[in-house]
């Protein structure tokens, strides 16, 4: 937890302030550690998907084949949540598949904002229209995280579709002239297309202003995406010392161009070597301190896990969070084997 928060910091992602305030609970965190009961202090990131709909259809989409969800999760149980919970308030990401999609993003990032929450977004980038200019330059997120997987003819060939590299583009220049360049992070997906490109592509992205790139490994469901359909599994020459050079080169022209580059996770080679071929873990704290909520409203421990612990329409968090499901998930994290959903997972 204090690696991360550090990682936020250094960054420029987290303002100190909020940071040492987040640090206070950490004495909370300790103590139940210690005591080993399993409960933990307050979180301090929420994810919500807002919707699992998604105007694209990447073959490697960890949504992909899953049945539509309801999006009954509201502004108001949004907010209600929220106001329950002390200050500092945790950090908020609002997430999907595509939450440009849902039509109330604008009064949800508002209240999120309104309770004090430190707020991002993912997104797609190619809804950012022009008429989203006033609600996204007057009271839009902290951070909009927008996802681009390299040049043109990339992004097209990846994501399966043409113009979305267009769109996205006219997304960012949108924000540019709403002045917002420096709220705006791209995230890109290491993928085989883009191995070869990484290095001037994240020096494009510099000179468009874009300083804040990360590069996420693709996680467990990823790679079992087919890779004659595009996706990014067995086969798809993801070979460990290919991504490892890559990676390499992108370092060094990063470090001599003075681009702030980060890696979702960040892996020795050696781990680089294993999350590519056999599959990769390490000890997990996120269930102590982050927690996800679907569409529905349900509240999951983590990404990896399909089974809810509750549900933010009926049940305070504060008795679901130190609830008995999550308590015994949290002390099984330190005494049982790692579970197959650990592998390959980015929150680690
Ligand atoms: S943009 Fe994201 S959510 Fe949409 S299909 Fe692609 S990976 Fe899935
Ligand atoms: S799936 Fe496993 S590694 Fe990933 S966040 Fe959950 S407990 Fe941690």
């Amino acid at each position: 937890m204090i690696a991360k928060l550090v990682r936020l910091i250094n960054r420029g992602d987290l303002p100190p302030r909020r940071a040492a305030g987040l640090l206070g609970r950490l004495p909370g965190y300790l103590f139940h550690r210690a005591l080993g009961d399993g409960r933990s202090g307050r979180p301090f990131l929420i994810t919500i998907e807002l919707t699992y709909r998604c105007n694209l259809s990447c073959p490697y989409c960890y949504l992909a084949g899953l049945p539509p969800v309801e999006e009954t999760v509201s502004e108001e149980e949004i907010d209600r949540l929220l106001a329950d919970l002390p200050r500092p308030r945790p950090l908020v990401h609002l997430t999907g598949g595509e939450p440009f999609l849902r039509a109330d993003l604008a009064a949800i990032v508002s209240r999120v904002r309104s309770r004090g929450c430190w707020t991002s977004v993912s997104t797609n980038g190619t809804l950012i229209s022009s008429r989203a200019g006033d609600w996204l330059e007057s009271g839009g997120p902290d951070r909009l995280t927008i996802s681009l997987n390299g040049p043109e003819e990339i992004h097209d060939a990846v994501t399966s579709r043409p113009g979305a590299f267009a769109e996205a583009m006219a997304g960012i220049d949108r924000l540019g002239s709403w002045g917002m360049l420096n709220r705006v992070a791209v995230n890109c997906l290491l993928h085989p297309r883009n191995l070869p490109i990484l290095s001037e592509f994240a020096v494009r992205l510099g000179r468009m202003g874009i300083t804040r790139v990360s590069f996420q490994h693709p996680m467990g469901p990823q790679l079992r995406s087919r890779p004659g359909e595009g996706g990014i599994g067995p086969g798809s020459a993801m070979d460990p010392g290919r991504v490892n050079g890559a990676l390499d080169s992108l370092r060094r022209v990063a470090g001599e161009k003075r681009i702030k580059v980060r890696f979702i996770p960040e892996l020795t080679p050696g781990e680089i070597a294993r999350w590519y071929s056999e599959g990769y873990s390490r000890p997990c704290r996120y269930p102590y301190f982050a927690l996800r909520i679907d569409p529905r409203g349900r509240i999951y421990p983590c990404p990896g896990f399909p089974a809810p612990f509750g549900d933010i329409r009926l049940q305070a968090l504060g008795g679901i969070w130190n609830g008995p499901a999550y308590r015994r998930f949290r002390r099984g994290l330190d005494t049982l084997p790692r579970p197959a959903a650990c592998r390959n997972c980015c929150k680690i």
